[in-house]
């Protein structure tokens, strides 16, 4: 006879492989779902700043000088905004040493000062390397100097932030209400420079742009550690060089004294901003409010300009490389990665070594598993964030977490069913049963019912068709009993080829009629026994009996009363039901 193994063995020896599998996709699944609704976009945002800031010092940008002016500038100049004349005053000895191009992060629509606006304008016409800003951004937009703008001269000095107020982007360009291209400061200070060398951008097939041996992508909406960005214009991520201290900088003080380091400025790109704190031009940075690093003042908007500038000058020299994310399909690839070790190694640890240790000892053991496994997943997006790849660590780092405790949910349901069910019918073991009867019999007042089924001429099944169909048999039996009762009902392997149902709150006529529905499924379950004396197919006895409530009585009492009534069915010839209690307790008459 061909032997059929039935799907609940199957599932026995359900793969660890596959399992591992599932377990890592639905983990990732959600880790990654999660992560759309942007709650752990804080969290992202944090390690990437940390770990901007944990690189190294690099030194001042040899291309690019910034004149600054602060509170003493200020004082010395005796006004602000700085008067025209004093403008034209540090303009004209500025371009006196020959830079390249000249970036004014100053507000200039309105004339300032009684006199010298001639001669500003003058020096607005015949430098055509020198550009101005305007503000585009929202209510607080300001107008451009209408000389520069004459001129095309102008870019914008707009900054984006993100929700948490740092400024983590920079906008290379956008496009005005009539279409018009409008570049930032910092962008239209890199171009010019690098167009002096011979670099013009050129837009590529998928919207990226080469400028020089740099590929410049847009960032995407929900790139990095973002989600639902706007991502408005071209923007990138802004790999900053630094602070103030990485660049060159020269005072307006030292200007207008003459006190200009020439060579730092001849063939240059100089850029003119406030550094006065009472100006209010200052941003929060990757650099600010981090918890393992100095607590530092807000960053001055020159700054950011310089930077912007500064990296994609130094990018497209091939001097220094710009920040790259991942496409999200591998940022999700990246989840499942993880998702996958966790599991694989969780579960290899449950399934060959944990089970030999105490349990106490396994517990510790998977925690310092899980501790290992997330300080890698850091540790490594922390390499790549230095190597200039932001990968994000929240999706990664839920799934792995997520992978880690469904696989001890699953060895703990593993365990559970170890202890309770039969292996080999599934159904409840005796040890589940005797725990059940005990839990009712506490309760004085509740009616139960025990059936207890016994196969008949089982020995002789065995010995016609062989043991392993004995236990598909088995199996089958076990299952069309489980498939007959209610769910509230208990069906337990009580031993060998018996079976106990305890039926709750049933009467004693009912369980009969249940006991017999059992006996005729069985039978009609028509598995083949030839040698069966009773039929030609597997059929079973049943004994039943009822918990008196008008008299103490014991669980062993109410199993020893079903197992003579099971004696008496086999007696009388099989494949039959015999109930104990018909009244007071006694067996039938004819017993
Ligand atoms: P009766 O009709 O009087 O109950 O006769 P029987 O042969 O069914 O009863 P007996 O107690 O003599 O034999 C029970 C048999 O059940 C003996 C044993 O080989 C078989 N058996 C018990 N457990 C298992 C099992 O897990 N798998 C298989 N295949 N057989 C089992
Ligand atoms: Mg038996
Ligand atoms: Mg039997």
């Amino acid at each position: 006879m061909k032997i059929r193994i039935p799907p609940k063995l199957k599932f026995l020896n359900f793969s660890t492989a596959y399992q591992n599998f599932a377990n890592a996709t639905l983990s990732s699944f959600v880790a990654v779902g999660l992560s759309f609704t942007g709650i752990f976009q804080l969290v992202e945002w944090a390690y990437y700043d940390q770990i901007l800031s944990f690189r190294p010092i690099e030194p001042p940008d040899p291309n690019l000088v910034i004149i600054t002016f602060d509170e003493a500038d200020l004082e010395e100049i005796g006004a602000w905004p700085i008067p025209d004349d004093a403008l034209a005053e540090i303009l004209s000895r500025i371009t006196q040493y020959g830079p390249r191009v000249i970036g004014l992060d100053l507000y200039r629509n309105l004339p300032v000062g009684r006199d010298g606006h001639e001669a500003l304008i003058q020096i607005f016409e015949s430098n055509e390397n020198l550009y101005g800003v305007t503000l585009q951004g929202g209510k607080n937009s300001v107008g451009a100097s209408s000389v520069l703008e004459e001129f095309n001269r102008i870019a914008l000095a707009d900054v984006i932030l993100d929700v948490d107020s740092k400024v983590r982007r920079s906008l290379l360009s956008t496009r005005n209400e009539a279409g018009a291209l409008q570049l930032s400061i910092g962008t239209q200070l890199a171009l010019t420079f690098l167009s002096a060398r011979g670099i013009e951008p050129e837009v590529l097939e998928n919207q990226d742009i080469r400028l020089g041996e740099a590929i410049v992508s847009p960032l995407r909406q929900n790139e990095g550690g973002y989600v639902n960005a706007d991502m408005g214009g071209f923007q990138t991520l802004l790999n900053y060089r630094g602070l103030e201290d990485n660049f060159h900088t020269i005072s307006i003080t030292d200007v207008l004294a003459d006190r200009i380091p020439g060579e730092l400025i001849q063939n240059r790109i100089v850029l003119i901003g406030a550094t006065a704190g009472t100006l209010n031009d200052f941003f929060q940075t990757p650099y600010n409010g981090n918890l393992f690093t100095e607590q530092i003042a807000p960053v001055p908007g020159v700054i950011i300009h310089a930077n912007i500038t500064s990296q994609l000058v130094s990018a497209a020299l091939g001097d220094r490389a710009l920040l790259k994310t991942i496409p999200d399909y591998w940022e999700w690839a990246w989840a499942f990665g993880w998702a996958i070790l966790g599991t694989s190694v969780i579960n290899f640890w449950l399934e060959h070594l944990g089970r030999v240790r105490g349990e106490l000892r396994s517990r510790v053991t998977i925690m310092l598993i899980f501790i290992i496994l997330e300080a890698g997943l850091l540790v490594a997006a922390g390499l790549a964030l230095l190597l200039n790849w932001w990968i994000p660590i929240m999706p990664a780092s839920f799934a792995l977490g997520l992978s880690g405790l469904f696989c001890i949910l699953w060895s703990n349901r593993q365990l559970h069913n170890l202890a309770t069910l039969d292996e080999l019918t599934q159904v409840a073991n005796r040890r589940s049963l005797d725990h059940y009867l005990t839990q009712i019999f506490t309760e004085s007042t509740t009616p139960v019912c025990l059936i207890l089924c016994d196969i008949d001429h089982f020995k002789l099944y065995n010995d016609t068709y062989g043991h392993q169909c004995g236990d598909v048999c088995l199996y089958q039996v076990a299952k069309s009993m489980r498939d007959t009762i209610c769910q509230q009902d208990f069906v337990s392997r009580y031993g060998g080829e018996e079976f106990a149902i305890i039926l709750k709150k049933t009467t004693p006529e009912l369980a009969e009629e249940i006991a017999w529905r059992l006996c005729k499924k069985v039978y009609e379950l028509n598995i083949p026994h030839i040698a069966s004396e009773t039929s030609e197919s597997i059929t079973m006895s049943c004994g039943v009996s009822v918990r008196a409530l008008d008299r103490p009585m014991t669980k062993e009492e109410l199993i020893m009363m079903a197992d003579q009534a099971l004696y008496f069915s086999k007696k009388r010839g099989r494949n039959r039901v015999t109930v104990y209690k018909k009244a007071n307790n006694q067996l039938p008459e004819s017993f």
